[in-house]
């Protein structure tokens, strides 16, 4: 990925607990996606504890790829170069009860989010095909849930924070930002970095 790419920090969005199999990350075994069936060009895989972290990160490297919970079943989420992870640290999950939105780290699951709002008696109308996929990498690949009235996961989506190529972090939202917020939500990146 490019230059361009931009990392989704978090999103404020309009409820099993599976545990996804990703201890081998740092133990220097080959990286592969979930299901198995794509082994990743490069284990070269950064994963910062702050958003100071992220946004050196970004600056520094000219190609990079955001690796998420890994269930993309295709090359499209691969990398010859360098992954970076953000599970350490997007973690938050911030309920707003007045406006129905909660605000999600980009490390949090539908699984997570999924028994967290029911403890506070919401839940989100329409999920994921797996607990233990990212709501950011969901978000930003188009991932559709169930029903065709329900629009894709991203339409829930009303306001993103992210950084971008030049270690900036931005805010776009739904209400305000129109096409942008638009263009920003969904994102699919080639799979060759040039
Ligand atoms: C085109 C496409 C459509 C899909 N549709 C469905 C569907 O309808 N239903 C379903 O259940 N599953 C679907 N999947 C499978 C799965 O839900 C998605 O791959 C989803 O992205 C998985 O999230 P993840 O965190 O595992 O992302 P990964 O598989 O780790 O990464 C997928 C893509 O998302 C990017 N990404 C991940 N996190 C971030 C982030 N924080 N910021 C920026 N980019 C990020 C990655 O760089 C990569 O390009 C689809 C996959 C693809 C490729």
């Amino acid at each position: 990925m490019k230059k361009r790419t931009f990392l989704k920090l978090s999103a404020a969005l309009a409820a099993g607990t599976v545990i996804s199999p990703m201890t081998s990350w740092e133990q220097g075994e080959k990286l592969q996606n979930w299901a198995g069936n794509i082994e990743y060009s490069t284990s070269n895989l950064y994963s910062p504890t702050s958003i100071e972290q992220v946004r050196e990160f970004v600056k520094k490297y000219s190609k990079l790829k955001v690796l998420g919970t890994r269930h993309c079943f295709n090359r499209i989420a691969d990398s010859t170069d360098r992954f970076i992870s953000l599970r350490h640290l997007g973690q938050l999950m911030e309920l707003d009860p007045a406006v129905r939105t909660v605000t999600v780290g980009s490390g949090v699951t539908y699984g997570q989010l999924g028994l967290w709002l029911d403890s506070k008696g919401f839940a989100l109308h329409n999920l994921a095909s797996l607990p233990h996929i990212s709501v950011a990498g969901a978000v930003t690949t188009g991932t559709h849930g169930s029903g065709v009235g329900n629009g894709s996961l991203s339409t829930a989506v009303a306001a993103l924070e992210f950084v971008t190529a030049d270690g900036e972090v931005h805010n776009l939202s739904r209400t305000k930002d129109g096409e942008g917020f638009k263009a920003a939500v969904v994102g699919l990146w080639k799979t060759r970095e040039v």
